[in-house]
């Protein structure tokens, strides 16, 4: 949609060119020419205007809402992204966690046991206290 969109704006871009060249030449002409009813350059003007100036303008227009269109859509879809940059994913938080996880061996049943600095932990198999240390 992006592409269509460039693609409408530049031909309303280049349609805008072609009609301010045609003005360019055509209003001094209408100016000088003595032999023509002001009439037909009037009407030509119109005509100009309705062939080239109005699709230029949608052109333009369209061109333009296209491309803000695919410019939003890709801001959401970053924005929805569950990996934004600063915090960090959760096999990383899980890794830093079993960093600081020591391996305790149970009193009681001499079981191991996983446990955090700060983590009240007992053991899973007699119920024992397993303190970090
Ligand atoms: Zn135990």
């Amino acid at each position: 949609m992006r592409i269509v969109g460039n693609i409408l704006f530049i031909l309303g871009i280049l349609g805008s060119i072609l009609l301010g060249i045609i003005l360019l030449v055509m209003v001094p002409v209408s100016i000088v020419d003595d032999t023509s009813p002001p009439l037909a350059y009037v009407i030509f003007f119109i005509f100009l205007f309705v062939l080239i100036g109005l699709p230029t303008f949608l052109l333009i227009y369209f061109g333009r809402r296209l491309r803000n269109n695919a410019n939003h859509a890709a801001m959401i879809g970053s924005s929805a992204s569950p990996h934004t940059p600063g915090t960090p994913s959760a096999p990383a938080r899980m890794t830093a966690s079993s960093v600081r996880a020591k391996m305790v061996v149970c009193l009681g049943c001499g079981a191991q046991k996983s446990v955090l600095p700060n983590e009240a932990a007992t053991c899973d198999y007699c119920g024992s206290a397993t303190p970090y240390e």
